[in-house]
């Protein structure tokens, strides 16, 4: 069963990168059943849904959808996209903040020139009052991503923050540095395809190391968001803070918009604070890709829906 779902996950990340698949998809566009996953395909869409949950008491990271580009001049439209995302939340007076992915930045280019993007976004956020999300992406990227957002805070710019894997070996090490200097981070059992080599393949490996990172951070009492939708760890959770007597205010739990929607409710309604990431824009496929390899189910949903039509 567990030599299957590793295959299973193998075989569908392997698509993530490919391009044809990727021109294939494109052309069939939301109608594979993204739109279950992406919350629009524009800015507007996108903030009309945030506003929707800040309504229902989530709040909310926005993320503008894009990786691994390949110019300069693309990477200089998405820092563009987030400078101008960011005035429109707070124009709207939406609660939350944003996420991105470092390569969307231009960081498979050039690390100073994404460093300086990066920069501009968080200089930004920080006029507004906003914390800004540094998405983890495959491994040829942690050091360089630690890397920026340890630079930045040398410059004073804390409002900004990594997140970790729990399924790569080196997470650990990682977090007691981030811990020590207090920086906030969001941890996540890691969604990419990578060797044994540096990441645990077991999942109950990677539940065990989640749990760990997680007990770790909580007795700390540095900030934390917990991106989940499992809701064993969810409970466990619930479970260790009520036995520290650790308040709610040190941690948050983070799922992704359009999966399990009642918990992230239900959590928000028992006082919990809940942060749903919401995803939009054009380059939605590596994105959605990952959300299917994450549940063989999802790949019956695309094809239900393809059939549908
Ligand atoms: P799992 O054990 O995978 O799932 C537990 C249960 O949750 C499943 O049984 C299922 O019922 C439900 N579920 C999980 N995934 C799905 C899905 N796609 N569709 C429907 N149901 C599902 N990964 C990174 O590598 N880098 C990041 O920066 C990153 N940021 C993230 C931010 C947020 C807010 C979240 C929630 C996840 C993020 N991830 C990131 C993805 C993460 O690494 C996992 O791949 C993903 O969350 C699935 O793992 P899980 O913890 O939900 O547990």
């Amino acid at each position: 069963m567990e030599i299957g779902i590793r295959l299973f996950r193998s075989v569908i990340l392997g698509l993530a990168g490919n391009p044809a698949a990727a021109a294939l998809s494109r052309k069939y566009g939301m109608k594979l059943g993204a739109a279950r996953f992406v919350a629009g395909q524009t800015r507007d869409e996108a903030l009309n849904r945030a506003q929707e949950l800040n309504a229902k008491q989530l709040v909310v990271t926005m993320d503008h959808l894009g990786e691994g580009v390949r110019t300069d001049n693309e990477a200089d439209g998405y820092k563009t996209e987030y400078c101008a995302l960011i005035a429109a939340m707070k124009e709207r007076g939406i609660q939350g903040n944003v996420s991105l992915k470092p390569t969307q930045m231009g960081l498979a280019l050039h690390e100073e020139r994404t460093y300086e993007r990066i920069r501009t976004i968080v200089k930004t956020a920080a006029g507004c009052g906003m914390f800004v999300r540094l998405d983890m992406e495959d491994s040829p990227y942690t050091d360089k991503t630690l890397r920026i957002v340890a630079k930045l805070r040398t410059e004073g710019l804390t409002n900004v923050g990594p997140v970790i894997q729990a399924y790569l070996r080196r997470s650990d090490h990682d977090l007691k540095s981030l811990t020590s200097s207090r920086v906030n981070v969001r941890l996540v059992k890691g969604a990419y395809k990578e060797p044994a080599r540096i990441a645990y393949p077991k999942r109950g490996d990677v539940d065990s190391n989640f749990k760990r990172l997680i007990r770790s951070r909580l007795d700390s009492g540095v900030y934390t968001a917990i991106a989940t939708h499992d809701e064993k760890i969810i409970d466990w959770v619930k479970a260790y803070v009520k036995r520290r007597c650790i308040p709610n205010s040190a941690f948050e739990f983070q799922m992704l918009y359009g999966i399990r929607t009642p918990l992230q409710l239900s959590l928000a309604e028992q006082g919990y604070t809940v942060r749903s990431y919401v995803p939009y824009g054009t380059m939605w496929y590596p994105y959605f890709v990952r959300r299917l390899a994450e549940r063989p189910a999802n790949v019956g949903f695309v094809v239900r829906s393809l059939l549908k039509r």
